[in-house]
């Protein structure tokens, strides 16, 4: 059998361009013709969405596929008529690999197949729901394991869902991680898995099984807090500017600009949020490199706090791209609104009846040419930012190139945006009349941290600190009696180490 699996496995290797499901399995009607008698046989207990998926998949792939129901009758006409249905006793008695497709309070119900299983390898494909893993210390895996003691359980497949089964294996969800506390059972599966057009993953002893089973529970996990991060900005800024932009001049002046909330004000707090999350991204490097500078040293570790917000950098960077996009669209709508075309029809209007010949004030036309020009070029720069990151991007740059995208030309971007807002702003920072309800414009808040962020580069660039910071993070230390010195050209190591 693990002859066959291994002869399978390594034609089917060497094959994963083509097809998953060859054309020679392939009856003229289309549906799935039957493997050849000498191919291995594989069993399936359960007849739900996970077992159709594999079934199809395993015939496809050049398997025997024998699958076991209580009421084989009820679905024999849902499996390829390459797979024989049966009753459960009848479909494990040959194979010497099952798969366990059922779910893991059904499992008990499977006992009274004890003897025929007896040697077998067991699959346990289930997936806990969140409460029954907080539930169950122990894993569905090795509870199956102590229901079976004289089988041999193997935990794999658990993170590939039934529509990947069925569809084929795409990049991103190949993997698949397999643990067992037998070497060899666990060595067979992944051959399997190999042979399906999986990639197994090696994940340990079936103690790692309850680690397995919780994979497909994660919900984005490095997503929540720069998610949450984001969210909470979102909220402030939306509250300042509606407290200064709709509710003092509904209060003050009796004037109603609720209609402002769905879009104006949406557009006015996303570059708000953009551009100190972009600030934020730079932040936990300086507070790193200061650290490193005060203490003398970079072999002790970071708080938690900062070791984590320095894991969080790319998504941070990648919700700053996010909000700045959208901000750029919502621009790119503004004269479309209803309202604006009042305006502007007022405008005229009072233009006319003051009798003034044009409106034309230099000073304002130049402030918004160079306003949105520096909003597009950070808005590009970003955009560089962002597809650098990906994965298939990031891996075709040698380290010198990622780092110069991702720290020089961050950087740049945040220049870039810190002289948008700026534009913006232009004198209304020392205009009183800016003060609605004694607040300050909210661009003026927005400038907080970049500015700290842009001076703290601009203290770390001057040579007492570059030159200290260089030597630390080639491994001098302070209280290190060992004499050090940099190479001549100390910028070369300044460039090729980034926190
Ligand atoms: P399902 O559609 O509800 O199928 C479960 C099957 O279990 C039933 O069709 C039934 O087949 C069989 N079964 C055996 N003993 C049973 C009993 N005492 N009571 C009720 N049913 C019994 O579930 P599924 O979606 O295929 O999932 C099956 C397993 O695969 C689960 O452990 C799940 O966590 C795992 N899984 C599913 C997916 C997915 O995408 N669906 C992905 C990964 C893992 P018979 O009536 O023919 O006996």
């Amino acid at each position: 059998m693990i002859y066959l699996l291994l002869k399978i496995a390594t034609k089917m290797s060497g094959e994963m361009d083509k097809p998953l499901i060859s054309r020679r399995l392939v009856d003229s009607d289309g549906s799935l013709a039957e493997a050849s008698s000498e191919a291995p046989r594989v069993g399936i207990l359960g007849t739900g969405d996970f077992a159709r998926s594999l079934a199809t998949r395993l015939v496809g792939s050049g398997f025997n596929v024998v699958v076991g129901s209580r009421n084989p009758k009820r679905v024999v006409g849902l499996f390829p008529s390459a797979a024989q249905v049966t009753f459960q006793a009848e479909a494990v008695s040959s194979p010497e690999v099952i798969f366990v497709a059922v779910f893991r309070e059904h499992y008990s119900s499977l006992c009274g197949l004890s003897s025929q299983l007896s040697g077998k390898i067991l699959v346990d494909v289930s997936n806990p729901t969140e409460q029954e893993h907080l539930q169950h210390r122990e894993s569905n895996a090795e509870y199956l394991a102590s229901l079976f003691p004289t089988c041999t359980v193997v935990k794999a497949f658990n993170v590939i869902s039934a529509w990947t089964l069925q569809a084929g294996p795409r990049d991103g969800n190949r993997q698949v991680p397999i643990c067992s506390d037998q070497p060899e059972a666990k060595r067979v599966v992944s051959e399997l898995a190999h042979a399906m057009g999986f990639l197994p993953v090696d994940r340990g002893s079936l103690a790692s099984a309850r680690e397995v089973e919780a994979m497909p529970l994660h919900l984005l996990p490095s997503w929540k807090v720069p998610a949450i991060l984001a969210l909470g900005l979102f909220i402030f800024f939306y509250a300042y500017n509606f407290t200064r932009d709709v509710l003092q001049p509904y209060v003050r002046e009796d004037k109603n600009k609720f209609y402002k909330l769905p879009l104006s004000m949406v557009n006015t707090t996303l570059p708000c949020v953009a551009y100190v999350l972009l600030s934020l991204v730079y932040l936990p490097g300086m507070l790193a490199a200061a650290l490193q500078l005060w203490r003398g040293t970079k072999y002790r570790r970071f708080p938690d706090w900062l070791d984590h917000w320095l894991q969080h950098r790319k998504q941070i960077g990648l919700l700053s791209f996010f909000c700045a996009a959208l901000h750029a669209l919502y621009s790119v709508c503004l004269p479309v609104r209803i309202s604006y075309r009042y305006d502007l029809v007022n405008l005229a209007l009072q233009q006319v009846l003051s009798n003034k010949s044009h409106l034309w004030v230099e000073e304002n036309v130049w402030r918004m040419e160079i306003y949105l020009s520096l909003g597009v070029l950070a808005l590009g720069t970003l955009s560089l930012l962002a597809v650098t990151s990906l994965p298939s991007i990031a891996n075709s740059l040698n380290w010198r190139e990622f780092s110069f995208v991702q720290s020089t030309l961050g950087f740049v971007a945040l220049v870039l945006s810190t002289l948008h807002t700026l534009t913006y702003g232009w004198t209304r920072a020392f205009e009183e009349s800016r003060y609605k309800f004694y607040l300050p414009p909210t661009f003026t808040l927005t400038l907080l941290v970049p500015c700290v962020v842009i001076l703290a580069k601009a203290l770390l660039l001057l040579p007492c600190l570059s030159r200290r910071l260089s030597k630390i993070r080639r491994g001098w230390e302070k209280d290190s009696s060992v004499k050090f010195t940099l190479p001549m050209d100390h910028t070369l190591a300044q460039r090729t180490s980034h926190v």
